[in-house]
């Protein structure tokens, strides 16, 4: 079965699907997106992400494509055609395509919507669950505003190829002075030595997760206490547990931190505990 993706009002098969030379998503990065898990036939969290992506367009002073009334259609529209029972779908607005002009474009140019959807193997995710994951750490080389979810992701880009060079998986980016902000997709918790759950404020520095937010509520519910505070560097070489939360990945455990064994190298159980309650206390949306 071909692949379907949404592009401005049609409905296109994948290898086909474009935008104009002169997007500005293509030549600012001058756009946002989002993307949400898909499991057992139902979208994770599409309210939380919606929010988020009205927020994001609200901080870049963007137009919202259409109501979430019909953007929510198209979602599923998407979904159903590519038939996704579990995966993700990926969407991405732009300022729209206009002459080439750092300013903003004209009032009235159209905003891009892109809509795509994959099907995902639980199978790959279930190995890094069982395994756990390497990481690096590096220094934050990003711009301020990490809060939006633009598509302006290089720097992460950089990152993710820096951890694959040095035979890890993924990075975690370390701010001046120390402090552990977030992965180059996905946030950081650590389960400290008295096993409270740490996770950094998401008042700036860092992606307000989606994952994470759904996360706090899940640990409440599981009776696992949890606090939102900054952590170092050295509290993550040590701690007891360490894990990424993103909405592609659930919990990933991470067992290696720069070369150095997180624990007993071990997933550990507050994770897999958390993951495991996460789909039945996450807003489930039928497709
Ligand atoms: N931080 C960054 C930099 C990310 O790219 C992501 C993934 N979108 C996250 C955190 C996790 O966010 P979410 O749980 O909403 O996927």
């Amino acid at each position: 079965m071909s692949r379907i993706a949404y592009v401005n009002g049609l409905y296109v098969p994948h290898a086909e699907a474009s935008v104009h030379v002169e997007d500005r998503g293509f030549q600012f990065a001058d756009g946002v997106y989002e993307v949400c898990e898909v499991r057992r036939g139902l979208i994770v969290d599409l309210t939380r992400h919606l929010d988020r992506l009205d927020r994001s367009l609200r901080e870049l002073r963007m137009v919202a494509p259409m109501a979430r009334g019909p953007l929510t259609f198209v979602i599923r529209e998407v979904l159903r055609r590519n038939r996704v029972r579990e995966g993700i779908f990926y969407l991405q607005v732009t300022r729209g395509a206009a002459r080439r002009d750092h300013f903003f474009p004209a009032a009235d140019t159209v905003p891009t919507l892109v809509v795509t959807a994959k099907s995902t193997d639980p199978a790959i995710m279930a190995k890094k669950y069982a395994n756990g994951i390497k990481v690096i750490t590096l220094a934050e080389n990003r711009w301020d505003r990490v809060d939006i979810k633009s598509v302006g992701l290089l720097p992460n880009v950089l990152a993710k190829q820096q951890a694959r060079d040095a035979g890890a998986q993924d990075a975690i980016y370390i701010d001046s002075t120390g402090m552990v902000l977030e992965g180059a997709s996905s946030n950081v918790w650590i389960v400290a030595a008295d096993g409270t759950l740490v996770t950094r404020p998401a008042e700036h520095g860092i992606l307000r997760g989606i994952t994470r937010t759904t996360l706090l509520d899940v640990a409440k519910r599981i009776g696992v206490t949890s606090v939102e505070r900054d952590f170092t560097t050295e509290e993550l070489l040590t701690a007891r547990e360490v894990f990424f939360t993103s909405a592609t990945g659930s919990c990933v455990p991470i067992v290696e931190v720069d070369g150095r064994t997180i624990a007993n190298g071990h997933p550990g159980t507050i994770s897999a505990a958390l993951r495991d309650a996460f789909f039945e206390i996450a807003e489930k949306t039928p497709i």
